[in-house]
């Protein structure tokens, strides 16, 4: 935050002069057809940031309406026309970082310290620029008398939904390729986080995107969300946030016009440390990987198992990692411990934390204050406790001791959810052989999320997800596949 430039219109923290707060619909801002609108709250001071618009039905069956009326002449153009907005979109991204790093602290409590969204958004935006013509199908002799072919051709409009906890990460991850393989899109952001989307509207305005090819969507799941999802001319709807939000998209896109259906969902991450594992380390790895954003990262190692022989001694030092931290104003540049995004994110914290308290042994923190919740650890948690069992979303964790590589496998395996796995060792097959057994989309070795490759699929097995992102999984998750049959005379 200290080290970028303060833009045109913002003070030097990044306050922008104005907030907008309105629908971005076919290249302009336009207010909610029935007026309504929803405030953005300061997390733990509860001041009003915003009233912004809120879509309705009718406003989301026009934003659909004006993407499919723009998306043929956006189709038409080569992947080198359709990249120079996104690339200027990236640019324009980075320059207002100060901007979109106070928006993102006063919606939902994001540290200014630890924001770089902007720039992981804006290498999205300029790595799929570069990635459209990789979108081509393939040619076959392998009948005799024919000369086959596979067409890929975008699905039409594309409609992404998105969670509050990194929003402008998610929104490139999905707007980005969408785009760049000739789709146009109808996004809705998140009810908690809406205004970094908005201000990628304006920017896309100036990076010189068409009328309708982006659009931006403010409001909750009920409506815009459901609307979206069961919308006839939704041909694919690209989702990140919970399960359960995952599984009624997936309901109302059956019961509609079965679109294709790309569901970024929940994490209950194992992390399992060997005692030849480098101690140091793999302690600071996991602490940082459960308090970064306070825990509101679905692939955050929410449960570690530890061997019997280092259990001391990991213990310690994670405790000492995980309790350096500084609390408080997420405008302030030394804070990297945020409040929860919201009362009742709070709420479900501090429940889940009573439900600890009740079920197993509190070795650490514990304690939650006007928004703000400590780095807790539970110890001795039985496998089928609540907070074992069931996503958190907050910088709370389980450290439970195994003793055989096959308990410790068998263990982190035992969840419905299946986003992300580390193990620490420096055994190299047994690293292969978790490699291999762990149930997950993502395994790290010697080291654990948030780390991901952008040139690999990203993703849950089981109940955290279905289908994949990544730079050549979401090309391919946007174009539709047609074979053509070509019978030589
Ligand atoms: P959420 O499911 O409550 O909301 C996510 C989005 O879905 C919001 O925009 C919301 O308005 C919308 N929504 C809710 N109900 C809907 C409905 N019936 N129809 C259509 N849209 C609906 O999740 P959240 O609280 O915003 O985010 C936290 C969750 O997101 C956690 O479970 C976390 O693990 C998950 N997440 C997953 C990933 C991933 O890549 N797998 C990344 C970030 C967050």
């Amino acid at each position: 935050m200290t080290s970028t430039q303060a833009t045109p219109g913002t003070s030097v923290d990044g306050k922008p002069a104005n907030i907008e707060t309105r629908l971005f619909i076919n290249g302009e801002f336009v207010e909610s057809s029935d007026k309504k609108t929803f405030g953005i709250y300061t997390p733990s001071s509860h001041e009003l940031v915003a009233e912004v618009f809120e879509a309705s039905v009718e406003d989301t069956n026009r934003a659909v309406a004006v993407a499919k009326n723009a998306q043929p002449s956006w189709a038409e153009l080569s992947p080198t026309q359709r990249s120079a907005p996104l690339k200027r979109l990236a640019a324009l991204l980075r320059q207002h970082t100060a901007e979109l790093a106070y928006l993102e602290a006063v919606s939902m409590g994001r540290p200014v310290s630890s924001y770089a969204d902007s720039m992981i958004a804006a290498q999205k935006f300029e790595l799929f620029a570069e990635a459209g013509y990789t979108a081509k199908g393939v040619s076959s002799l392998n009948t005799p008398g024919f000369v086959n072919m596979t067409l890929r051709q975008p699905f039409g409009v594309v409609a992404a939904i998105i969670p509050w906890n990194v929003p402008l990460v998610t929104l490139a991850g999905k707007v980005a390729p969408a785009l760049i393989t000739g789709n146009t899109v109808v996004l809705k952001s998140s009810e908690k986080a809406p205004l970094t989307s908005l201000k990628l509207a304006q920017l896309s305005i100036e990076a010189g995107f068409p009328p309708g090819v982006l659009n931006i969507l403010s409001g909750h799941g009920h409506n815009s969300g459901a609307t979206l999802s069961s919308h006839m001319d939704v041909r694919a709807i690209s989702f990140t946030g919970s399960t359960r939000a995952g599984g009624l998209i997936q309901t109302a896109a059956a019961q509609s016009n079965m679109k294709n259906v790309i569901l970024e969902m929940g994490g209950k991450s194992p992390a399992v440390i060997f005692e030849d594992a480098d101690l140091e380390s793999a302690a600071r790895k996991t602490a940082k990987s459960i308090q970064w954003n306070s825990g509101q990262v679905c692939m955050a190692n929410s449960r570690i198992y530890i061997q019997d022989t280092i259990a001391e001694r990991f213990s310690r030092l994670f405790n000492a990692a995980f309790s350096e931290i500084h609390q408080g104003n997420p405008l302030n540049p030394i804070t990297n411990h945020g409040p929860m995004a919201d009362d009742i994110q709070f709420e479900t914290v501090r429940r889940y934390i009573a439900s600890g308290k009740a079920s197993a042994k509190l070795a650490l923190g514990g304690d939650s204050k006007d928004g703000f919740v400590e780095p807790t650890v539970f110890t001795d948690v039985p496998e089928d406790a609540k907070i074992m069992k069931e996503e958190i979303f907050g910088p709370v964790v389980n450290i439970s001791i195994f003793h055989t590589e096959e308990e410790a496998l068998t263990k982190a395996n035992d969840t419905e959810y299946g986003l992300y796995a580390a193990v620490f060792t420096k055994d190299i097959s047994r690293a292969m052989r978790f490699a291999k057994g762990l149930e997950a989309g993502t395994v790290g070795i010697n080291c654990t999320s948030p780390v991901t490759g952008h040139d690999l699929s990203f993703g849950g097995w089981k109940s955290s997800g279905v289908g994949r992102e990544g730079l050549l999984d979401s090309i391919s998750a946007f174009l539709e596949h047609k074979s053509v049959l070509i019978e030589i005379e």
